[in-house]
């Protein structure tokens, strides 16, 4: 039986596919190269010129206890999230570390030492980014170990929970879940940007972690920020990235703070229509997107995708869905969701990998145009026979 009846909504004619048939269409990593594009428009607004006897000393900032963050850079942090209102920085710390990955390892760090009788548990609800367990069994530390799904987490004593919200891989807001005295918790925030979510309030947590690389999509600068509460926990996860890599690439702090200012000042210059920002313009494109997506995958007698609720969104003053940076597709027939994009060619990351059913798989939606077209057209061509 053929699933898909008619022709590819949207996505027709869009003269994408001048690669081979065969070739694997790789939606394993979210490779924030969807806004390209935007950045290429920006010309020379955002090149900068570094010469040979620029930036060679270790140190950034002597006053600041962040000694090696660069103030144009924490400046520019201050300003967009001030632009978007999506955290509250007001008598806060900012951490600068090698894009949130080495945050993130700060962060446990810092709420898990000096070490107790056993290491602590760091838990977070499923499906939970695959990366987490990754990372915290990576070293056998005697700090902390992985404790799995927050949702069945029920050992006595002190844990740390992270809630990343909106979340990698389902898309979804989140709160805590396991909430007890003894808990410490690791916001991840790297998708709290209105290209992904609707803003609906400054979040205010004692850790929070956003990246330039979903912000913006400067993956490959490597720029994270943590904004933190206590200036005890701050201290800590500035040793850790002191002794992990002393201090984070001047270049890339430079550039990302050049970047974030671009973004900051066109919305300075346009007042309150904010028309043509970079927020606006990424909400749109990835409005987009999932328009096209949800199009096919209403369609699909294969899979079927999550609903977000419509939320205001303080930023651009509308009711809007969440436009989550993966597509978290589910097996109608409770098959393997991985296996099945992959007999159509297409490589997704398996639900497993985030603490759940084979039924469930993620993809990118955040990559090139050529890339997320080849999707839609792949997804529309499943027959469906799979199911039957
Ligand atoms: N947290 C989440 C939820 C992510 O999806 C990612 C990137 N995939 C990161 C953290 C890490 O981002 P980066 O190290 O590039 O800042």
């Amino acid at each position: 039986a053929n699933g898909t009846k008619g022709s590819l909504p949207s996505a027709k004619n869009t003269n994408t596919t001048n690669r081979s048939p065969d070739a694997i269409l790789n939606l394993v990593q979210g490779d924030p190269t969807v806004f390209e594009p935007y950045w290429r428009n920006q010309g020379d607004k955002c090149t900068l010129l570094i010469s040979g006897s620029d930036f060679m000393s270790y140190y950034s900032d002597c006053e600041n206890i962040c000694w090696f963050l660069q103030p144009q850079l924490a400046d520019a942090i201050r300003n967009i999230h001030r632009d978007v209102g999506n955290a509250v920085l007001d008598g806060r710390h900012i951490v600068i570390g090698a894009g949130s990955t080495q945050l993130f390892q700060a962060a446990v760090y810092a709420l898990s030492s000096p070490a107790g009788p056993e290491p602590i548990s760091v838990v977070s609800a499923a499906p939970y980014y695959s990366r987490y367990p990754e990372e915290i069994e990576f070293l056998s530390s005697g700090l902390y170990k992985w404790g799995g799904d927050a949702n069945t987490f029920d050992k006595d004593g002190p844990y740390i929970e992270v809630v990343n919200s909106p979340n990698n891989p389902d898309g979804t807001s989140r709160d805590a879940v396991v909430n007890r005295s003894e808990g410490r918790l690791i916001h991840d925030c790297a998708y709290y940007w209105p290209h992904y979510t609707p803003i609906t309030g400054a979040a205010d947590h004692n850790v929070m972690l956003f990246t330039l690389s979903k912000c913006t999509g400067h993956a490959g600068s490597r720029i994270g920020w943590a904004i933190v509460k206590d200036i005890e926990v701050a201290k800590k996860m500035i040793k850790f990235v002191e002794f992990n890599s002393l201090g984070v690439c001047k270049e890339s702090q430079l550039r990302a703070a050049k970047i974030l200012e671009t973004i900051s000042n066109e919305y300075s210059n346009l007042g309150c229509t904010k028309t043509a920002n970079f927020f606006e313009y990424g909400q749109r494109l990835m409005a987009e997107r999932w328009r096209k997506l949800r199009e096919v995958i209403k369609r699909s007698k294969v899979f079927s995708l999550p609903e977000y609720p419509k939320e205001c969104c303080n930023f651009s003053g509308e009711f809007m869905e969440s436009h989550p940076a993966f597509a978290w597709l589910q097996s109608k027939g409770n098959m393997d969701a991985e296996k099945l994009l992959r007999s159509h060619k297409m490589m997704g990351k398996g639900g497993k990998y985030f603490g759940v059913d084979s039924k469930y798989a993620r993809v990118s939606v955040v990559g090139r145009e050529e890339d997320f077209n080849l999707l839609l057209e792949r997804l529309w061509a499943i027959k469906g026979e799979e199911t039957e």
